[in-house]
């Protein structure tokens, strides 16, 4: 697999990098630890968790305990004061039973309030700095969904590394190929290029990956939580090659057909005060309208249903529309997914 220095952290790593959601959310621990020995095997180096993955840090630790040296693990926390953040490194340190982590990133500073804070004498980034002269971090980095703010964060010259999504979706949300990564590439900041196949809305994940790996970034982090998942995209990385312009104008194709109203799968809109998991069900959604597997999407929505979780209970307080970095219609869309689901 191809490899990249990232930035000036001079890690060198291989093009295709692990994210951490699936395997905290949505898979058994025996699934967790199959994944990422088999991603391991395959010559997956870097992790990428964070302190809201739920089980994600600790699973990764328990695989990887015996073979920290072999691995390059990142994890982020969005706690924004120095006293919290030194509460969340020891915690990360703990799950990931390690004794340093390589990279420890401030998650989603998307606001200017979210910078300032961060920023502040007393915020995040002194304690990332205490931690990393006491060798628990190694370096500082910074994730987003704002271009314009993470521009601002790249300028200060505290970060060693940016996380973005990049992806042909985004490329006309938030444009992170026009500003950010030049800005990025002129402080030797190192790119990490989170949700490269669009939180799995794109079919073609051949060209999704391909797309994101010929951007200015260093390594891609698609979410995994199964060995086929790894296999697929590890066939992608090893193949890679830049997209040629009928490939580019097939996948362009592909992501103006889904529109501009698409859940990524991030989950930064949960927890609903309902109880509502609204990810999974636009992701039984995506199943059933894109994914021609509508069996198992109605058998899905039904099991939400009988766990507790009820879109139909929406109490329209608009919470989650507030965090979706998307700024989706989610009210509108779980009502539309609701009625699709009753008359199917
Ligand atoms: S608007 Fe509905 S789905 Fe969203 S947080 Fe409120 S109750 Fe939950
Ligand atoms: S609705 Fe928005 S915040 Fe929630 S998972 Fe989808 S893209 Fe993320």
């Amino acid at each position: 697999m191809q490899k990249r220095r990232l930035g000036r952290t001079e890690l060198i790593v291989p093009i295709l990098g692990f994210g951490g959601i699936p395997i905290g959310e949505r898979c058994t621990a025996e699934e967790a630890e199959r994944t990422l020995r088999a991603a391991l095997e395959e010559g997956i180096v870097f992790y990428d968790t964070a302190r809201a993955y739920k089980e994600s840090e600790a699973r990764i630790g328990k695989a990887f305990k015996k073979v920290r040296e072999k691995v390059i693990l990142a994890t982020k926390s969005r706690e924004r004061t120095q006293s919290a953040i030194l509460r969340e490194i020891d915690a990360s340190l703990s799950d990931l039973a390690t004794d340093y982590i390589d990279l420890y990133q401030l998650h989603a500073v998307d606001s200017e309030d979210d910078l300032e804070a961060v920023l502040s004498e007393d915020g995040a980034l002194q304690g990332l700095k205490r931690a990393r002269q006491r060798g628990k971090i190694r370096f500082i980095g910074v994730t987003g969904h704002n271009p314009e703010i993470l521009i601002k964060a790249c300028k200060t010259g505290e970060f060693d590394t940016v996380q973005v999504p990049v992806n042909i979706l985004d490329r006309f949300i938030f444009r992170p190929e026009e500003a950010l990564l030049p800005t990025a590439r002129s402080m030797d900041m190192g790119v990490i290029a989170m949700k490269p196949l669009a939180g799995g809305t794109i079919k073609e994940l051949d060209l999704a990956l391909r797309y994101t790996l010929s951007q200015d970034i260093d390594v891609a982090i698609p979410g995994m939580g199964s060995i086929k998942e790894v296999l697929d995209n590890v066939g992608v990385a090893r193949r890679f090659e830049p997209l040629d312009e009928a490939s580019f104008d097939r996948l362009l194709k592909e992501a103006k057909a889904l529109g501009t109203e698409v859940c990524r799968q991030c989950g930064y809109c949960q927890p609903c005060p309902q109880g509502i998991e609204i990810r999974e069900v636009f992701r039984l959604e995506g199943m059933f309208d894109r994914y021609e597997q509508k069996e198992p999407a109605r058998v899905g929505f039904r099991n939400l249903i009988d766990s507790g979780s009820n879109p139909a209970e929406c109490a329209e307080c608009g919470e989650c529309e507030q965090r979706c970095p998307y700024h989706l219609p989610i009210r509108r869309k779980l009502k539309k997914a609701v009625e699709k689901f009753l008359r199917a």
